[in-house]
């Protein structure tokens, strides 16, 4: 809904009752709605005065009340693999990574989620920044028109796999999640989109309530609690066994929707043959595909990939177990653009400072 106290709003984050409402408000017939929709969402219009079709009290209303601006790509990087990495400012300064990923004359987005991360994840780049906020719906759609303009190419797939944790952030991810598939909007399918979580079990729960368009992905990156809740603090609260509850749960109430289980390989930490036999028992009755990541070494950490052999041996017993178990080898490495590997050139929070107020509350400076 619009909020009235705020002279100016995103285009968009609007569904089309917003539009609708706008429409009221402009004077005009409803049925503008859809054609405002289509000129923004469908064909990607930002001036007013390029969308002829709508009735000029329309386009007034629009050019006073909404904002059709694009975050500032402040940064990018193409890697050798073609994966590009755009560092995009947000209207208040705050700065987050969206990842271009080229396959078969197809894009397939990355895109993030909050700026930084709370969840803690010791082998993740993005979760030394701490939380610094949670991005609005429109501020994630904002990086698909961005990456559509930068390639004059509409991404295929979306992947919110970036910056965050996609369901500590739900119910503005639920309202992207909406707007991208709407039908008459981005129009993107649903099959197309996948949401990946670290495990935040209530909210795994509430996504199958919602039944939100979405494929589920759950990094699982451990088979004993003991390692996990090292690598990955939100084991201590939602166990393995909680998680696996809940997305055989998942499954059973999305009507045999596969889930995809994400495990990122750590030399020496979870990667031992012992691993891969608990592994198979752990998921072995769930209607999954096991996506293995051999881990992307950064500077400074003290984790390290495994190697090869280690790699297809892990996979054999899972495959040998008729699991569909496949190897990805995240592109844009050399550009640390793969997975777990984004984070803003400094700690997030130092970049933000013009936003934080002393008593700690963000507040937009461009709006202040
Ligand atoms: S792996 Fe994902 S959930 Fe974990 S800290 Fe990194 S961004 Fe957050």
């Amino acid at each position: 809904m619009l909020n009235p106290m705020l002279p100016v709003q995103s285009i968009y984050g609007c569904a089309l009752s917003d539009l609708e409402r706008l429409c009221d408000e402009a004077g005009v017939k409803k049925v503008h709605a859809d054609r405002l929709r289509a000129a923004v969402f469908r064909r990607g219009l930002t001036d007013v005065a390029a969308m002829g079709d709508l009735p000029s009290a329309l386009r007034q209303h629009l050019a006073r009340r909404m904002d059709f601006s694009l975050p500032q790509v402040r940064a990018s990087q193409r890697s050798a693999d073609g994966t590009e990495k755009m560092l995009l400012a947000m209207r208040d300064g705050s700065e987050v990574e969206t990842v271009l990923i080229p396959a078969a004359g197809r894009l397939t987005q990355c895109i993030s989620t909050q700026v930084g991360c709370a969840m803690g994840c010791t082998f993740c780049l993005t979760a030394t920044a701490g939380l610094v906020r949670h991005l609005q719906a429109e501020e994630m759609i904002m990086q698909v028109f961005v990456a559509w303009r930068a390639r004059g190419q509409r991404p295929r797939n979306l992947v919110l796999m970036g910056m965050g944790e996609p369901l500590h952030n739900y119910e503005q991810v639920a309202r992207f999640l909406r707007i991208a598939t709407d039908a008459k909007g981005l129009a993107f399918s649903p099959n197309r989109v996948t949401l990946s979580t670290a495990g935040l079990v209530p909210a795994i729960r509430r996504l199958q309530q919602d039944r939100l368009p979405c494929n589920l992905a759950v990094s699982l990156n451990a088979t004993t609690d003991e390692v996990r809740s090292r690598i990955m603090p939100i084991n201590r609260k939602y166990p393995i066994s909680m998680l696996l509850d809940a997305l055989s749960d998942y499954v059973s109430a999305r009507g045999g929707k596969r889930v995809l289980v994400e495990y990122v390989m750590l030399a020496g930490i979870n990667d031992s043959l012992d691993d891969a036999y608990r592994l198979r028992d752990m998921v072995g009755s769930l209607d999954c595909t096991v996506n293995l990541l051999p881990f992307n070494e950064h500077a400074g950490s003290a984790f390290r990939r495994p190697d090869e052999e280690r790699v297809s041996a892990f996979r054999a017993i899972l495959v040998e177990a008729g699991i569909v178990a496949v190897v990805r080898d995240s592109r844009g490495r050399d550009i640390s653009a793969a997975c777990g590997q984004l984070l803003t050139q400094r700690p997030v929070r130092d970049r933000c400072c013009t936003a934080f107020q002393s008593d700690g509350a963000l507040r937009c400076s461009s709006r202040s």
